[in-house]
């Protein structure tokens, strides 16, 4: 089953087509694209005999897919290759972090960009299907709604200010979420720990990798942050980014005005976002023109 968020309204993707979930089950679930997790068996059952009516897919329409999770984790250093990149040891409990769910934007954005050192980092992003507390590892995945594809974008100046470093920050300016097109459930996937994972700046492949390289799977992760924490259905967890960030490049290569950035994930799809500069704000140039 593939779910979106179509004009803020929650809907089946089928094919090139689109069913509006509220109408088709003339109101028996919501239009919320939030709510279906809390309902999530059900919608589940539901789909699996749904047909039609269904209007052609304009991938323009498609919102967050899930536009108002209670939490977002973030994972660091999670694949092999990025930590020996970065030249950080392997983590023995995930590096968690939190993007706080306000930057949460649309597959299709354009996302400001608030300096000169914004950086990319696609990521396979999970939504949690179900209460999860203690959850053994073996176990981890029948806590998993879906899959969809994450962009953690990352202002790398915050997100190291000392004296301590600021990730959650870092990662939570306004539109640095970009989630779509489409929450996958892993039924779809041939085998979900190990899908193809990149990412492409202006056609020129900067990430490409395969989740099998990550340190913690999704049943490890969901194991391990559920010791601590309680997950909720609509949950997000970021898991984390493969080798081919702009910081670990040498030159140092950042986002820029005009940038477009394809990222694509094997079976769940492809989201394309936009960068623009963000215009001077009146206190920015008061502050220039002091200084
Ligand atoms: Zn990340």
């Amino acid at each position: 089953m593939r779910v979106a968020n179509y004009e803020g309204r929650l809907a089946l993707i089928v094919g090139s087509g689109v069913i509006d979930v509220e109408s088709a089950s003339s109101g028996a679930f919501s239009a919320d694209p939030q709510g279906a997790y809390e309902n999530w068996p059900a919608l589940c059952d539901w789909a699996s005999g749904v047909d039609g009516p269904t209007q052609p897919l304009d991938e323009s329409k498609l919102g967050a897919p899930v536009p108002r999770p209670r939490q977002v984790f973030g994972i660091g250093l999670n694949y092999r290759q990025h930590a020996d990149e970065v030249g950080a040891q392997y983590p023995e409990f995930p590096a968690t972090f939190t993007k706080f769910p306000s930057c949460l934007v649309a597959p299709n954005s354009v996302v400001e960009l608030p300096s000169e050192s914004v950086d990319w980092e696609v990521e396979l992003v999970v939504v949690v299907g179900r209460e999860a507390r203690f959850v053994d590892e073996a176990d981890g995945w029948s806590f998993v709604a879906g899959l969809t594809v994450g962009q953690d974008l990352s202002e790398r100046v915050v997100q190291s200010r000392p004296p301590s470093p600021q990730w959650s920050l870092g990662k939570s300016f306004a539109g640095f979420g970009p989630t779509g097109p489409c929450v996958v459930t892993p039924d779809e996937l041939a085998d979900p720990d190990n899908l193809a994972i990149s990412c492409a700046l202006n056609g020129e492949v900067m990430q490409s990798s395969r989740t099998n390289d990550l340190i913690f799977n999704v049943p490890a992760l969901i194991n391990r942050l559920s010791s601590i924490v309680t997950l909720f259905p609509g949950d997000l967890i970021f898991t984390g980014t493969p080798s081919g960030v702009g910081v670990a490049r040498k030159p140092q290569r950042f986002l820029k005005d005009g940038d477009h950035l394809v990222s694509t994930i094997e079976g769940i799809g492809t989201m394309a976002v936009s960068f623009a500069s963000r215009a001077a704000a009146p206190q920015d140039r008061a502050a220039a023109h002091a200084s």
